[in-house]
């Protein structure tokens, strides 16, 4: 079985992104860049189901700006076996990302592809859906746990109030949540190998693809500030105000 898991390059989640003073995004110039930390999580459950004997082969593809090369050779130093870079210094929305990833399914014929739940960036949460309907696939969102039996898989979401199984016929897409698994760190022996494993890199002609964005964004703002407290003498004091001021927003 071949899994392919796309993998995308954002602001790593520990960097506080500031707003460009124009307005028209957040600023990322010279910030640290790192994997999705959902799509880390989709690379270490495909590179466990190889382990496991499940699958045989994982494909991890990234579509974006030359330097997405290094969220490629992560993934293939966590396990992955060979990456394709979809270059492409346009601004790529969710439906050109979807659009990309069919064509790469068409032509790679994946059993599984294990995608972010949502990338951290632009929390779109659009990617692994749009694909699910090009592909004409079935799909599970937001995995919690994941198996493979019988030529299904068999995958649990949290929802409210509890958790919901389904089981999908194969192909499949899955989309990861946070408690699916706890990425293995890499290793530097790791990150060796990972040099010498198989590297293509594609342009969105090549796979037949317009990228033109279809959405604008027209302002981004950074959120409210919080007003300063005050501080009260006691608890009676306290009291009167939870009653009078305090307001539910
Ligand atoms: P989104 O719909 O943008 O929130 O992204 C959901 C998931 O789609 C991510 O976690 C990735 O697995 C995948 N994805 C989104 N953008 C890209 C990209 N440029 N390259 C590869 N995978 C992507």
């Amino acid at each position: 079985m071949r899994i392919l898991v796309p993998v995308k390059r954002v602001v790593d989640y520990n960097v506080k992104v500031s707003v460009r003073s124009d307005g028209t995004g957040v600023d990322i110039t010279n910030v640290k860049m790192s994997m999705n930390p959902f799509d880390e999580i989709a690379v270490e459950e495909a590179v466990r189901l190889k382990e496991a004997g499940v699958a045989s082969e994982v494909i991890v593809v990234s579509a974006g700006v030359a330097q997405a090369q290094e969220t490629l050779r992560t993934a293939l130093a966590i396990g992955a076996d060979r990456a394709i870079l979809i270059e492409s210094s346009e601004e790529l929305q969710p439906l050109a990302v979807a659009k990309l990833l069919k064509a790469l399914v068409d032509r790679e014929q994946p059993q599984l592809i294990i995608l972010g739940k949502q990338a951290i960036d632009d929390d779109f949460n659009q990617t692994g859906q749009m694909l699910a309907a090009l592909a004409n696939l079935p799909q599970a969102t937001f995995a919690s746990k994941a198996t493979i039996a019988d030529s299904r898989a068999i995958v649990s979401r949290e929802v409210d109030g509890g958790s919901e199984t389904l089981s999908l016929s194969l192909p499949a897409v899955v989309t990861t949540d946070l408690r699916l698994n706890e990425p293995r760190y890499v290793t530097l022996p790791n990150i060796m190998k990972a040099k010498k494993k198989p590297f293509e890199t594609l342009k969105p002609e090549d796979l037949g693809v317009d990228v033109t964005p279809r959405l604008k964004t027209l302002k981004v703002a950074e959120p409210v500030k919080r007003g300063a407290g005050v501080k009260v003498p006691d608890v009676k004091t306290l009291i009167e105000k939870l009653k009078t001021e305090a307001k539910v927003l």
